[in-house]
């Protein structure tokens, strides 16, 4: 039978906080339905099971004579070696511990040669529009269609001075769910001499990442949005550009040999490896986790994996068909290939409203606001989307005529009944109104 599921079949992945009971508003109380799967997922039960297992064992990594460092220091570059081969990775190519996709990103950008112009598509997360200070970057307008996308990145890159370039993208919306053609993107992108780094913060917990078939040059992804704990990401990819700097982090770990002068500075060796980015006391446990968690997709399947949400998606986006003053935010139109991931707004509903009745009438857990992707968010609902859902800040009052979204986000550990209750909630508030 399948090792990784207790349900087998079609059902979802066993993961954390799914018996948790909350209160409703109206009385009683109610199993909550996680819907946010794009800001964090719940970690499989696996990987916390995974995690305990070692938990007792854990030491200091790469630098004590004992066994539980020797131990520890072996599954932490076993860890890393998962990694590699849950992405892909090529021969030479190096795996990063990271903190999150945020973190990866800024490392790269802090890598990049002198004189490295970056394109990015104005729809992209804030972590993949915003770590490219100091370097000039091409803001790509948003395409409507994938085949719009690939044929205007292909012609600013033509366009393009001579020199390094970037090119910055993300696999699947964290708004739209929409699925970007990476492969397209980075083959236009090695025609023009360019490279790409694809953001998989969204993409990989749904389907497989793989930088050999994508041909992708580096790929950014966060363990907590892909069912293990907070605290690990991941940069991997080409070595050249990550040996050639200077390290991101300068201190312990990153450094090979250190001398002091006889003119009284001091000269540093850097390491060359990986080490070289990941100065400090590495989070061991974290890498640990994300590896558990991508053996643990690995063994389910993203081909069953991807089957089921398809199913839920599709009862989602039919269930929202029936509410007339539901919108549904799409770039790429109703054909797009999708994650499940989905954003809209309900006429006579201010948004963080309606994620607030979601929540204390139905005990549903969405998100609100514009997703840490403004550009996008005005794209997609009109120029006076103002950004007063500000990013990452905690939810205030309720904002008066904001024009923002509620996105419900669901991955392996939904049941079919959280999706169902969504949409029954949904058309009951749509048919009440805001001030019903
Ligand atoms: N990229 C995308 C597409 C995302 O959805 C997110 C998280 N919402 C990030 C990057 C940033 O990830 P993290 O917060 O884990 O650094």
């Amino acid at each position: 039978s399948d090792p990784v599921s207790c349900t087998g079949g079609d059902g979802p992945l066993p993961v954390l906080g799914r018996d948790v009971r909350v209160p409703l508003a109206t009385g009683g109380e109610v199993t909550y339905a996680a819907l946010d799967y794009a800001a964090s997922a719940p970690a499989l039960q696996r990987v916390w099971d995974d995690v305990a297992a070692y938990a007792p064992y854990y030491g200091s990594v790469h630098r004590g004579a004992g066994h539980l460092s020797q131990l520890s220091t072996e599954l932490f570059e076993q860890s890393r070696a998962a990694v590699a081969e849950f992405l892909g990775c090529r021969e030479g190519d190096q795996v990063v511990f990271t903190r999150a996709t945020t973190d990866s990103l800024n490392l790269l950008a802090s890598v990049l040669p002198r004189g490295t112009r970056v394109f990015v598509f104005e729809t992209e997360h804030h972590a993949s529009l915003l770590p490219w200070r100091g370097h000039e970057v091409t803001y790509l307008d948003a395409p409507r269609t994938p085949q719009q996308a690939v044929a205007t990145l292909e012609s600013a890159l033509h366009a393009a001075p001579r020199g390094p370039k970037l090119v910055c993208v993300t696999g699947a919306s964290n708004v739209t769910g929409e699925i970007w053609p990476v492969r397209e993107l980075a083959r236009a992108a090695h025609r023009h001499g360019a490279r790409l780094v694809l953001d998989a913060a969204q993409l990989a917990p749904h389907r497989p990442v793989d930088l050999r078939e994508l041909d992708a040059d580096w790929v950014a992804l966060s363990g907590h949005k892909l069912y293990a704990p907070f605290g690990a990401g991941v940069l991997a990819g080409r070595a050249d550009w990550l040996t050639g700097a200077e390290p991101y982090l300068a201190g312990g770990g990153a450094s090979r040999r250190v001398v002091r002068r006889p003119d009284g500075g001091v000269d540093v060796e850097w390491h060359t490896g990986t080490a070289r980015h990941e100065a400090g006391s590495p989070n061991v446990i974290g890498a640990y986790a994300l590896a558990a968690a991508c053996r643990a997709l690995s063994e389910a399947g993203f081909a069953r994996l991807a089957a089921r949400e398809e199913r839920l998606l599709a009862r989602l986006r039919a269930g929202l068909a029936e509410v007339p003053q539901a919108r549904v935010l799409s770039l790429f139109g109703a054909d797009a290939d999708r994650v499940g991931v989905l954003s809209f707004v309900v006429e006579g509903w201010d948004s963080s409203r309606l994620a607030a009745a979601l929540a204390d009438s139905y005990g549903i857990g969405v998100r609100d606001g514009l997703f840490c992707a403004h550009p996008l968010l005005r794209v997609l609902l009109g120029a006076d989307a103002d950004a007063s859902g500000e990013c990452g800040a905690p939810q205030d009052a309720p904002r008066e005529g904001a024009l923002d979204a509620v996105r419900v986000s669901f991955g392996a550990g939904t049941p079919d009944e959280h999706v169902d209750r969504l949409v029954t909630a949904v058309q009951a508030l749509a048919r009440r109104g805001e001030r019903g």
